[in-house]
């Protein structure tokens, strides 16, 4: 069970950074996840609750790439079983878990139908209100890649009984306001599904590369406390190397660890997949930005080409 009070702010130890990150540097899940549970946070933050008092998100979740975030340092996933189980499973922890607990479900566009008994149990539990995500890559990949099984969320999901809103995964500091706003409306028992549209990077950076796109990269001013840190590192090294070995690894991994990317974690804009969400991670220093084209500016390639007068 989730634990950790003050998450995802707290870029907690070694072990947290030197842990393989199990998504791809610009993945939209990740993306989500981080928002969910800064959402959270805000809630509580807004409402003064403190220790006790403080509501907590319980994760549960189908396979696949949106949910492979763990159980680990990172604390998304509390229950993980096969596809088609996230949104049922999520059913019963609400019949056994306290009132300052939200569970939070969710899915990818292939489990989507295979979890279509815990949508409808869901939308008719009078108990309790439902945050269901559905994580949208447009591909089953977790069996190769098969194209799923055409969807209308709008339609479908009014129709079993949700109000559907649509986010780009990449806008994480909107999507974390939208989280906030959502866990208030679960506790008043509204039942909402969340598509988060266009979460896999690798396939839409391959895209953007097929059309002439060019993604761009994040940038850290000076101000960036990792990165003095790590030049104060490099002179220590040349001047008193027999300090080096007392020295900590980093100062400050709060943007790598809360948005999971490779990229940020090496301070390494060679490994950015350009996907944008960096321009709105709030960076408490102000030292991340983002230039160039991005997902964050829109998901549709298309739109991105208009944009970008490709
Ligand atoms: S560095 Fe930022 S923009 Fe680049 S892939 Fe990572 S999260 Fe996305
Ligand atoms: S950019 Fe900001 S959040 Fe990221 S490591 Fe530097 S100081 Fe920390």
């Amino acid at each position: 069970m989730a634990t950790a009070p003050n998450l995802p702010f707290q870029a907690q130890d070694e072990i947290t950074y030197m842990r393989p990150v199990s998504n791809c540097a610009g993945c939209g899940d990740t993306k989500v996840s981080w928002s969910v549970l800064e959402g959270m946070r805000r809630f509580n933050r807004a409402k003064e609750l403190k220790g006790k008092n403080r509501y907590e998100v319980i994760y549960a979740a189908d396979r696949g790439c949106g949910n492979l975030q763990g159980y680990h340092s990172y604390r998304i996933v509390d229950a993980i079983f096969c596809m088609g189980s996230g949104v049922i499973v999520g059913e019963g922890l609400k019949e056994s878990c306290s009132e300052k607990q939200v569970v939070i479900t969710a899915s990818g566009d292939g489990g989507y139908n295979f979890n279509m008994s815990g949508f409808k149990f869901a939308a008719k539990n009078k108990k309790s209100g439902a945050i269901t995500i559905v994580y949208n890559n447009y591909n089953i990949r977790m069996t190769g890649g098969q194209i799923p099984l055409e969807v209308d969320f709008d339609k479908e999901g009014a129709a079993l009984g949700f109000e559907v809103i649509h986010l780009n995964p990449y806008h994480v500091d909107d999507n974390a306001e939208l989280f906030k706003e959502l866990i208030s409306r679960y506790l008043n028992k509204d039942k909402i599904m969340v598509v988060a549209d266009g979460v896999c990077v690798v396939d839409m950076a391959k895209d953007s590369k097929g059309v002439g796109l060019n993604l761009g990269r994040f940038v850290k001013s000076d101000e960036c406390v990792d990165l003095k840190f790590q030049q104060e590192k490099e002179r220590i090294s040349q001047e008193e190397p027999e300090k080096l070995k007392d020295l900590p690894r980093f100062k400050c991994r709060l943007c790598g660890i809360g948005l999971r990317c490779h990229a940020l974690l090496n301070n390494d804009p060679n490994l950015c997949f350009g996907c944008g969400a960096c321009k709105q991670f709030p960076c408490p220093v102000g030292a991340l930005s983002f230039e160039g084209p991005s997902f964050a500016d829109s998901t549709k390639i298309p739109e991105l080409l208009t944009m970008y007068r490709v």
